[in-house]
């Protein structure tokens, strides 16, 4: 639930008049940031619980008694997959299978969307991908969505569930995690128009995502739910960008010059996905389902709201964000907001 996709979820379903019960791990920092800035925090049924323990997935169903159940919990990052490979295998691949199990035995009529990702394709050289062209996965965490993708296509022949994978490309915004590439660049740039930060440092300029927003990805991941019969659907753009140009509409979005941005070895990954685009005819076809917000509106957007974030940090302002909690911003926060 305290993820981009499970707040985005939780006030769509809200607004649908959902009871909606959301699980969130205990941390000594709690991480409601995203459900405070949506304004929906005072509306969720809270529930801990981890993907690591059945019990506490269990006690989740038997506490919450659910028509629809969305599997969001992941680590969910690739970078940091090739670092905890293992860990990466247990939350995003065993995970699924906790859940699967403790579902089947407490009510196999749950329906069950898993949150698989572009990230399977992986190496594959096909420029456009459905969800007919074969995977190839090139990193620990695509690996384990692979797992987690058959797992749910196993339960669903074997024991009749309605389960399906969404299998969606990269979206993005406001509240996505500062580690990934899209909001590390408007945070990034947000900070140098300020004068808050001389320059920003990325990896690999050269690879391409199909970046779409996150709000109109939630909508596919419950449309996805509703259908007569379960099967598995990509949601996507169907176009592809560079890093280049995503540095470059959000340079100009600040109103900065791209030479602020530096390419360095460090942030290259072991291994990286080339160039990932997705055709999304399928979920078209069967319900209606088409992304609206274009590439440079989604990095506007982004720009826009990390630019009015910090300018309401400097004038001393308290509201839900998480760049001001950052590791990665304290030297930033050495300096007192004026
Ligand atoms: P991913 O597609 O799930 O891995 O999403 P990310 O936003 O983490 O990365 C998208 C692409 O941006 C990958 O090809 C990265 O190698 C590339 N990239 C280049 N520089 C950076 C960086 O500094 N951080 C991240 N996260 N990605 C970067």
């Amino acid at each position: 639930m305290t993820g981009q996709d499970g707040a985005y979820l939780a006030k769509f379903l809200l607004e649908k008049n959902y009871r909606v019960f959301g699980t969130y791990r205990r941390l000594s920092t709690p991480n409601f940031w995203r459900l405070h800035y949506l304004d929906i925090y005072d509306k969720i049924t809270f529930i801990p619980a981890d993907i690591i323990d059945s019990r506490s997935i269990s006690e989740t169903l038997k506490k919450s008694h659910p028509d629809e159940v969305y599997h969001l919990a992941a680590q969910s990052f690739v970078g940091a997959s090739f670092d905890q490979p293992l860990y990466t295998g247990d939350i995003t691949g065993f995970g699924t299978v906790r859940l699967l199990e403790e579902i089947k035995k407490y009510n196999k009529n749950i329906r069950i969307y898993q949150a698989s990702s572009s990230e399977m394709y992986g190496d594959v050289k096909s420029p456009i991908k459905n969800e007919n062209t074969p995977f190839h996965p090139s990193s620990p965490y695509a690996i384990a969505k692979l797992y987690s993708y058959w797992m749910i296509n196993l339960y669903r022949v074997a024991y009749g569930m309605y389960a399906v994978n969404g299998i969606l490309f990269n979206h993005e915004s406001p509240t996505r995690g500062l580690e990934f590439v899209t909001r590390k660049v408007s945070n990034g740039v947000a900070k140098i128009s300020l004068g808050l930060a001389n320059n920003l440092k990325l990896g690999n300029l050269e690879a391409k995502r199909d970046w779409g927003y996150a709000p109109e990805y939630v909508e596919g991941m419950w449309m996805m739910l509703q259908q007569n019969k379960p099967d598995d659907y990509v949601l996507a753009t169907n176009e592809s960008h560079t890093i280049k140009e995503l540095v470059y509409e959000a340079c100009r979005a600040a109103g900065i010059s791209t030479s602020k941005i530096i390419s360095t070895k460090e942030n290259f990954r072991p291994f990286d996905v080339l160039d990932l685009k997705g055709d999304y005819s399928k979920a078209k076809r069967r319900f209606g389902w088409k992304p609206k917000t274009t590439f440079k509106k989604l990095i506007k957007i982004m720009v826009e709201e990390d630019i009015t974030r910090w300018q309401r940090w400097l004038k001393g302002e308290h509201f839900p964000w998480d760049a001001a909690t950052s590791g990665e911003d304290s030297h930033v926060l050495k300096r007192k907001p004026t």
